[in-house]
Parts: structure tokens; sequence; C-alpha cells
């Protein structure tokens, strides 16, 4: 079975789709895509982007910026950029998306993985940027693995618990899970909005038969999303970032 992984597509639908012909011609057609959160949020293409992961086999949970574009959460501490982007957002997403954002769970687990969007401790909005936060983490979610997104950087944080230690690792292109000691949570990076300094889109494959994790980034056509959301009103520094990935 060879399951897609994508974290924080954010309405970004040009490096969504990038994102799925590059999964398509490297594996074939996935058996299903698993979604991290943050399917909207920041991008120009909130409806389209919901509509092309219905598409697939799915398992999703929600993350802090779709709660927010469907009003069940205050955007406390979004910037008035994210704010701007999750009001224009709450305008134009369709009734059936809104239930569709509405009916998506904190957390699920499927064989060997938990899949939450911040953190296994506070799925919607703790980021887990710091190995001691991580450490924590290990004692709230039961299976090997735990698959994170929110913080839009690919990382890997490694449980040793022989030792009790956690370590902070990058995430490999290719990754062995057979040869895995211990636990591991698990962050992808960002589809629609990279932050750690490589503007591409980032994405996962997992080859559940073979137990292998591969890491991908994928060059997308960053000036077709600027554009639109220039053209649409959305926050011009939301656009100016991708180029950078930050
Ligand atoms: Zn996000």
């Amino acid at each position: 079975m060879i399951v897609g992984l994508v974290a924080d597509i954010h309405a970004n639908l040009a490096a969504f789709e990038a994102v799925l012909n590059h999964l398509r011609q490297t594996y074939g057609p996935p058996d299903a895509l698993w979604c991290l959160g943050d399917i909207v949020g920041y991008g120009p293409d909130p409806n389209e982007c919901i509509d092309l992961l219905r598409q697939f086999r799915l398992v999703a949970v929600v993350g802090n910026h779709d709660l927010v574009a469907i009003g069940l959460l205050e955007p406390g501490l979004f910037n008035p950029d994210a704010r701007a982007a999750a009001l224009w957002t709450a305008q134009v997403l369709r009734p059936d998306n809104k239930l569709f954002l509405q009916n998506l769970p904190q957390r699920a687990v499927r064989d060997d993985f938990t899949l939450v969007h911040g953190s296994p401790r506070s799925p919607v909005w703790e980021y887990l940027l710091t190995v001691s936060a991580a450490c924590e983490s290990f004692q709230h979610f039961e299976t090997r693995f735990c698959l994170i997104g929110h913080s839009h950087i690919p990382l890997i944080f490694a449980f040793n618990p022989n030792t009790g230690n956690c370590a902070q690792t990058e995430v490999p292109p290719v990754l062995d899970l057979t040869r895995v000691r211990g636990r591991l949570i698990i962050n992808p990076g960002s589809v629609g909005q990279p932050r750690d300094r490589d503007p591409r889109a980032a994405y996962a494959v997992l080859d559940a038969e073979r137990q292998t994790l591969y890491h991908h980034r994928v060059e997308y056509n960053i000036r077709q999303t600027a554009e639109k959301m220039l053209k649409l009103g959305l926050p011009e520094r939301l656009a100016v970032r991708l180029n950078y990935g930050i």
C-alpha cells in the first residue's frame, strides 16, 4: 500500500497538484492520502484543494487554520495577515466543504501511526520544535510512530525507550522503519507554505509493505499561486514569503 503523507496544504493548489503529480509519476496512483491538517488558510484555492483531497481514499485530521476558517476556533494567536486570510477563506468556502472540515477529527490512528496536526498532547495548537517538548509528547500517543504538521518544518524526533533519551534529526530521503529502534514523531513538512528556507513543496510517502518512508521536495509554480493571491486581495506578505520558504 502506497500512502501519500501531506501536511499544511494551505489552499495552495499549484503546490498540491505538483506533489500529486510527483507522487503518481514516482510510485503510481496512491492507495490513500493521509492529511495532517491545515488544508486551508493563507492560500487562494481552499475549495479546489478540499475537492481534490476528497477524490482520494483519505484519512485526515483537522488543523487550527481549518477550524478558524469555519468559525469553530478563535484566531487568537493569528497575526493580522493570517487573520485576514482566514476571514477571506470563511467567506469563499462552500457549505459542503465547511461541513467536510467540521467533520474532521483531531486525531486518527492507522496501524502503527497516530496522526495529529500540532502535537499528540495538544493536537490543534502546540508546535513541536524542541526536543524537550517532543520528549513529553511521546507519553501522549500509543503507536510507534506519530505524524504531525503545523510547524511547516520537516523534522524527526526519536525516542529511545531504553535510555529515555530524545533526539532531533532531519528527515532523510529514505527511512527504513524496520531499522528504527524506539519511536518517532515525524513531520513531513508543508505542501503549500514551507518554512525551512526551501520554497519547494514538501511531502512524504509511506510504502506500507516495505515499511519505508520516502521524503520529497517538489518544485511548483510559485508565481501562479502568488499572483492569484494578490488578485484576490490576500495579504501581499503571504504571497511574497512563498518565494523564500519562510
Ligand atoms: Zn499550517
